[in-house]
């Protein structure tokens, strides 16, 4: 394949320069045989989804041996922009995309870990208290580097959200899982469960609408991250509306929507590092990125740090590469600033995965 040239202006920087793609990498030394591709315009780090779910689209759960579908929400999310996804739990495996180079990168999480009746019937690990940390284990060896629990759901019995570890357990089961490489994240939408989480030396927080002001003090300490998923936030009033005999628990689904805004703005302003995921999956689409990032800016992040969140910092957090000389040629092009307009995100001029325009 002949090299490719890209003339625009690099985000996160201010300069327009020509980049050449030159066997799936970046290369800034002129290739004078190189073929234009777009001249002008904007050039943007290819955007993460650090949250999503490919075995889930809002028509329903994914066989996993239904291939074609799966490929079909990977490609969405590639067509919204995002060449790397953090699938952030999967009930079975997907590793025979690794061999599909039109699709995004994907980093799994293994298998969410619940216990019994305490997550989606069908998609999670049953596992008592005493396991957690050989599961952990278990997990961190079937994922890519990440180990997802359940930290909180409805517990029937008390009508309400309620934490589903305690911290010994999560101590060990953090122990086991750093020993076998892998960083671990929790969903959590309850004040509950954050405090024994975070203490316990978790690596990230998915939706975190239960934050408290001490909470993010401790995260800030720890350095741990938030995927605050602030589209699938807007649901929780209708989540409440169907939670039919359990009245406390729906007053408590709309009182953590009601306080989201104000306490997820705290946890960015007191500088806990978020970064945008979708949680594209049951009612969300697949390629939805571009929400989240203009979501983020409703929680007060500027613009920069939105599409940072997305794109450059992001990536670093993940352990991949920006555009520098020699970096996997993974990007978008956008015809306008989207630091002046998020909006322009929604509509990619091109996007460039492993050095194909698609
Ligand atoms: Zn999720």
């Amino acid at each position: 394949m002949g090299a490719l040239r890209f003339t625009g202006v690099v985000l996160p920087g201010d300069e327009q320069r020509d980049l050449y793609v030159v066997d799936g990498r970046v290369s800034y030394q002129p290739v004078a045989s190189a073929e234009t591709v777009t001249r002008g315009g904007y050039i943007v780090p290819g955007l993460v989804d650090a949250h999503c779910h490919l075995w889930n689209s809002p028509e329903g759960f994914v066989d996993g041996a239904d291939h074609d579908r799966l490929r079909d929400n990977a490609r969405q999310t590639r067509d919204g922009g995002a060449t790397l996804i953090r699938d952030c739990g999967c009930p079975y495996d997907t590793a025979w995309m690794n061999d599909e180079p039109d699709l995004p990168e994907i980093i799994r999480a293994g298998k969410h870990i619940a216990q019994d009746k305490r997550y989606i019937t069908g998609v999670y690990t049953h596992t008592d208290a005493a396991h957690l940390p050989a599961q952990m284990a278990a997990e961190a060896r079937r994922g890519d580097g990440w180990v997802k629990l359940v930290g909180d759901w409805i517990d029937r019995g008390a009508g309400d959200l309620a934490p589903l570890w305690g911290l010994d357990e999560l101590r060990a089961g953090m122990t086991a899982a750093h020993a076998a490489g892998a960083r671990v994240t929790a969903h959590t939408f309850s004040e509950a469960a954050l405090p024994d989480l975070v203490a316990s030396g978790i690596d990230c927080i998915e939706h975190g609408t239960g934050i408290t002001d001490e909470v993010i003090a401790a995260m800030v300490e720890h350095g741990t991250a938030l995927v605050p998923t602030l589209v699938n936030i807007r649901n929780f009033p209708s989540i409440a509306d169907s939670a039919g005999k359990y009245p406390t628990y729906a007053e408590h689904m709309r009182s953590l929507y009601e306080e989201h805004p104000r306490r997820l703005r705290a946890a960015y302003e007191a500088g806990v590092p978020i970064y945008a995921g979708t949680d594209a999956g049951g009612g969300i689409a697949h390629g939805s990125i571009a929400e989240e990032v203009i979501a983020l800016t409703g929680i007060g992040m500027s613009a920069v740090d939105a599409l940072g969140a997305a794109s450059w910092r992001a990536r670093a957090w993940l352990g991949r590469p920006g555009l520098e000389e020699g970096a996997p040629a993974d990007f978008a092009c956008y015809s306008a600033n989207p630091l002046d307009d998020l909006a322009v995100l929604r509509e990619p001029r091109h996007v460039v995965l492993r050095g194909v325009v698609h």
